[in-house]
């Protein structure tokens, strides 16, 4: 086992004790109790139905298909699905909430205990508890930076309907954090219930660190709001427990408090202490039944969900032979490893091979030549400008000696700028590599006669040389000739 993560203080190390709760915007047409539509970037106010402007007497109706997603949700970690659960009012007043209150699950979640397997960078695994998921409705949007002197207002988000997803305070490092949250983020896109996008805010966490000593009881914990990437995550984490640290080690205590992370000092700043915490006056909400779930609708929801992102990773190393690592890079991402499975199924379709003898090829060429082209060019898989019948293509070409290694890496980047297919790019450039004995002969003939003195010196027992005569011949070829063949050639000629 790896040595615990710790922090060095001056009265020595530091355990961290970490739990994340993550808001995941669910994927629904429309909103969690209005019909209002949902999707990103619309017109300010133009998706506000008179339920989200909370106009009077308008009446919240649950969207099924929500639940539905909380509830698929649950079931891929394994967590426990409550038959009865319900909404309560969590009072406050912001001009971004016009109903002066935000319908959410406080006492009574539909998602209960689960658990979530993660393994760090480095390779160490272990299991995050999951506390419980809750459904609750997003709050609108106040816009402060288009006037000197308003500050505007936008309903578009307002009533999306959100997951929490809380963790147990069951992490104990950066890197824990970070693979906690990735793994959640495989899991919400392969099942799509949440896109994942935390640059768009469909994706963010509030992370709750504390400090210990080792084998001490937990320490007061604050809570970092609103953090959206997995790298502010990891260094908030860090920036805190360095400050209570300090704090604990002059004698101090911790209040219990929120805080925010400023990503330019890499520091965290006080929002609220504990003692002007809101008190939200929670009571259930009148204008909702509670929600009871049919086993019928369990098991619905149960039938509809795909292979998980785990159970993926291990087919891939039991079926196809791949490594863990390659394994688990391809499966980390639902759109990269649907990509893979195309490029699989292509080439061995044009290889007439099974999947598993052309698996490793595929995903090494994938893993490498394509994710280093798509990182140059700032693109995600969804946005290659290959596709997998032209990745397949291309492979195969390698496969049957018509490209070799170099001219493929050579057509590959013309496919990147031009979207042409690997086969037309190969033969309207010339790019094939020469396996014709009968070309590749004249070749060898012409650098033997250019080289009569290095011949004889072959001949006389200098077998190093048979190099420099590989290179003549691959030199004339322009590059293009086919390595093993020039090789049995040259044996036959220079013996
Ligand atoms: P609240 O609404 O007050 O934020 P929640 O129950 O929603 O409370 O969330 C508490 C979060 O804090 C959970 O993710 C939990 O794992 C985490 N947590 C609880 N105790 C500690 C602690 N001592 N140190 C770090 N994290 C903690
Ligand atoms: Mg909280």
């Amino acid at each position: 086992m790896a040595d615990p993560y710790v922090i060095e203080g001056r009265t020595g190390p530091w355990e961290l004790v970490i739990g994340l709760e993550v808001h995941a915007q669910v994927i629904s047409q429309s909103k969690l109790f209005s019909g209002a539509a949902t999707v990103f970037g619309g017109e300010p106010n133009s998706q506000v139905s008179l339920v989200d402007a909370a106009m009077p007497g308008m009446l919240p109706v649950l969207n099924g298909e929500c639940v539905a997603q909380a509830v698929r949700t649950g079931l891929a970690l394994g967590a426990k699905i409550n038959r009865w659960s319900r909404f309560d009012r969590k009072n406050y007043f912001y001009a971004d909430l016009p109903q002066g209150y935000q319908i959410s699950q406080y006492q009574h979640p539909v998602v209960g205990e689960g658990a979530l397997e993660i393994e760090t960078e480095e390779g160490a695994r272990t299991t995050v508890g999951i506390e419980r998921i809750h459904l609750e409705q997003d709050a609108g949007k106040s816009i402060h930076d288009l006037s000197p002197t308003s500050s505007y207002v936008d309903l578009n988000r307002s009533g999306v309907a959100l997951m929490e997803i809380v963790s147990k305070p069951d992490m104990r490092s950066p890197a824990e954090a970070g693979a906690y949250v990735a793994a959640l983020r495989a899991i919400v896109r392969a099942i799509g219930s949440c896109d994942g996008n935390m640059q768009e805010g469909s994706m963010r966490a509030d992370v709750n660190v504390s400090v210990r000593k080792a084998g001490a009881p937990f320490g007061t914990r604050c809570e970092i709001k609103n953090v959206n990437s997995i790298r502010f995550i990891q260094q908030a984490i860090v920036a805190e427990a360095t400050r209570q640290i300090a704090i604990l080690e002059e004698g101090g205590s911790i209040a219990q408090e929120t805080r925010l992370f400023d990503p330019d000092r890499g520091e965290t700043r006080s929002l609220r202490s504990k003692e002007d915490a809101h008190d939200y006056r929670y009571f259930p909400e009148p204008d909702l039944l509670p929600l009871e779930l049919s086993e019928d609708f369990i098991e619905a929801c149960r039938a509809s969900l795909p292979e998980l992102p785990a159970a993926r990773r291990a087919r891939y190393e039991a079926e196809l032979g791949l490594s863990p690592y390659l394994a688990g890079v391809l499966t980390a991402d639902v759109d990269q490893s649907n990509w893979f499975e195309a490029l699989l199924a292509d080439s061995a379709k044009r290889q007439d091979k099974p999947a598993k003898d052309v698996a490793e090829k595929a995903a090494n060429w994938m893993t490498g030549e394509l994710f280093g082209a798509l990182n140059r060019l700032g693109l995600e898989i969804g946005e290659s400008p290959v596709s997998p019948a032209q990745g397949a293509e291309l492979l195969a070409l390698v496969a049957d000696g018509t490209l070799s290694g170099p001219l493929a890496k050579q057509v590959f980047e013309i496919m990147l700028e031009t979207r042409e297919d690997p086969g037309a790019i190969a033969e309207a450039r010339g790019l094939k590599q020469v396996s014709d004995t009968g070309a590749l002969e004249a070749a060898i003939v012409e650098v033997m006669a250019a080289n009569a003195d290095k011949v004889a010196d072959y001949r006389g027992g200098k077998d190093k040389l048979f190099g420099f005569f590989v290179g003549q011949v691959m030199k004339a070829s322009g590059g293009k000739a086919n390595p093993a063949v020039v090789n049995e050639l040259l044996k036959k000629a220079l013996g």
